[in-house]
């Protein structure tokens, strides 16, 4: 018999043959292995990943700018996330590329590649996000889950939670408010406003005392794990941790 090993490697080459898939990131390679979907291992290459030793902000995880002395760079604060309700936000990497590929893919395909799941499970492991005790996915609004017909950031908690032994936990927190889509050109308060008070603790017995670690596909103001943070402290969670798959 052949390792498993050889025989996905022999299934990946059989399946990119008879169905070759072209790269979503760059439009113009194949996909060369299923682990790797939507993207080619160049376009995977290409994206930065975040390895834990950037130079960020402690709390959102913003890249500082500019140099930083090596002594300062585990107290780097970037400032302007001073008022979220979350302990500290971090992600596997830049909003570009397979990454890039992978969050617009996920919107409408509901399968998380292992490779994405793998990378989430590096970052969900280093401090301070490795002390939590829970999963937690954003929610969406109901409405707008049935029209998706799933909702991605729940797909890649429970990928999250399945690699890493923590529990997941779906249904504590729900989108209370139907916020219009964010809109290029809005600005970070008008953000904040649309999702003000948006989310609902349903259960708060479950929150209780616990390190929450929020999934959402992309981090861009901050806002809207904001506001679900701050839902989730209000209820008693301990700490909330955000991890999510790219910052814009
Ligand atoms: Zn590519
Ligand atoms: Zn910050």
């Amino acid at each position: 018999m052949w390792p498993a090993r050889q025989l996905d490697a022999l299934y990946d080459a059989t399946l990119a043959l008879v169905y070759p898939m072209r790269c979503a990131a760059c439009g113009v390679a194949s996909v060369e292995a299923r682990a790797d979907a939507p993207a080619c291992a160049a376009c995977w290459q290409a994206t930065t990943i975040f390895t834990g030793d950037e130079t960020c902000c402690r709390k959102c995880g913003a890249l500082a700018a500019g140099d930083v002395p090596p002594e300062q760079r585990a107290d780097v604060r970037c400032r302007r996330c001073d008022a979220a309700g979350f302990t500290a936000a971090r992600s596997v990497g830049k909003y570009e590329g397979a990454l890039r590929a992978s969050i617009l893919t996920l919107k409408h395909e509901p399968h998380v590649s292992a490779r994405l799941g793998r990378l989430l499970f590096d970052a969900g492991r280093r401090p301070p996000l490795d002390s939590a005790t829970r999963i937690v996915p954003v929610p969406l609004h109901a409405e707008r889950e049935r029209e998706r017909g799933f909702n991605q950031a729940t797909l890649l908690a429970r990928t999250l939670a399945t690699l890493s032994g923590l529990p997941p936990d779906e249904w504590s927190v729900v989108r209370a408010k139907h916020t219009p889509r964010h809109r290029a050109g809005m600005d970070a308060r008008a953000r904040r406003e649309t999702v003000e008070g948006a989310f609902r603790v349903k259960r708060p017995r479950l929150v209780a005392g616990e390190r929450i670690l929020l999934i959402d596909d992309v981090l861009t103001t901050g806002a809207t794990v904001s506001a679900c943070a701050q839902a989730l402290k209000d209820a008693g969670a301990t700490e909330v941790f955000v991890l999510t798959v790219a910052q814009a």
